[in-house]
């Protein structure tokens, strides 16, 4: 079967076999190979724009914010004081666009394999790759392992905002990634990474997989997850890790106020919400625990 085929697109991936969603197409914006993947841009007439890599979906202009922000915040919001984060991958802009919203945030390192993809984003997802254009960041292109392997104890925060573990992002899930990680953080340093979900496919064994490196790795671990309606399941996870036995990432440490919500236009990332991304389906709760 076709990505593309009368008009939809579907996603086909071997990691989610026998399922995938469409979406009807309208026009084409890009298509491209560039050094690492396959790169398309849709415009499709339920999602507004819509970037996919080797044939999978990075973001919809519909329900991106759900992603972006819970990555961003999980991990900020349990942190006493995050002023330098390190965001491997994300090329679109969107985690960029949120980190630099948090206000203890002084300084953000962002690691992006494909330049191609940073720069057609910002041609045509401008409304993520605004996070590119903030002062407080410094854009490198490399592969995000190697660079972790190159810094030791510098960041407060490391969110790791990658593609799924076929292709360039394969390493991103490897056991060695997250001894790189926490030798990169600074005491008390966090890290948050994306996890694939709890359902059908490989979801829940990646998911438990890398729950278990942090588990082992780091003094106080969570597993938690938020809906994004154009991802496999219609969810994706997160695993998250603390260098301080003391965190307990099920209470955010940092709440912001309404205020500071509406100030930071947030439409999905509330205390609440953050409570209640670790409360897990008693099924997932079994395998995860
Ligand atoms: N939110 C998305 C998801 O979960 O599907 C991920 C979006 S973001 C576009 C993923 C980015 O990770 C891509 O731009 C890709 O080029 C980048 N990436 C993949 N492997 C990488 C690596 N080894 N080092 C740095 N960036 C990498």
């Amino acid at each position: 079967m076709d990505a593309l085929k009368k008009g939809w697109f579907s996603e086909i991936c071997t990691l989610w076999p026998g399922m995938c969603l469409s979406l009807e197409v309208e026009e084409i914006l890009h298509s491209e190979k560039s050094k690492y993947q396959d790169i398309m841009v849709l415009k499709t007439k339920s999602h507004g724009r819509v970037l996919t890599l080797d044939g999978i979906i990075q973001c919809t202009e519909a329900d991106e914010f759900s992603y972006q922000e819970m990555i961003s915040y999980l991990p900020l919001c349990s942190h006493p004081c995050p002023k330098k984060v390190l965001i491997i991958g994300g090329g679109d802009g969107g985690v960029a666009r949120e980190v630099a919203k948090h206000p203890d945030v002084e300084t953000i390192i962002q690691c992006e394999i494909d330049q191609r993809v940073v720069e057609l984003s910002k041609e045509f997802l401008p409304f993520m790759a605004t996070g590119f254009e903030n002062p407080k960041l410094s854009l490198h292109i490399g592969d995000g392992f190697k660079f972790m392997g190159e810094h030791q104890r510098e960041f407060d925060v490391i969110i790791t905002d990658s593609s799924d573990p076929v292709g360039p992002a394969e390493a991103l899930f490897e056991e060695r990634y997250f001894h790189l990680m926490k030798n990169a953080l600074r005491d008390g340093g966090i890290i948050c990474s994306q996890a694939e979900n709890i359902w059908g496919g490989s979801g829940l064994d990646i998911a438990n997989r890398v729950y278990k490196y942090c588990q082992t790795l780091f003094s106080s671990a969570a597993y938690g997850y938020c809906l994004v309606p154009t991802y496999p399941t219609g969810l994706i996870g997160f695993v998250l890790g603390s260098l301080d036995s003391k965190t307990n990432f099920k209470e955010p440490l940092r709440i912001l106020s309404n205020e500071e919500q509406e100030q930071m236009k947030l439409r999905y990332y509330s205390p609440d919400i953050h409570r209640s991304a670790f409360v897990l389906p008693r099924f997932a709760r079994k395998v995860m625990e």
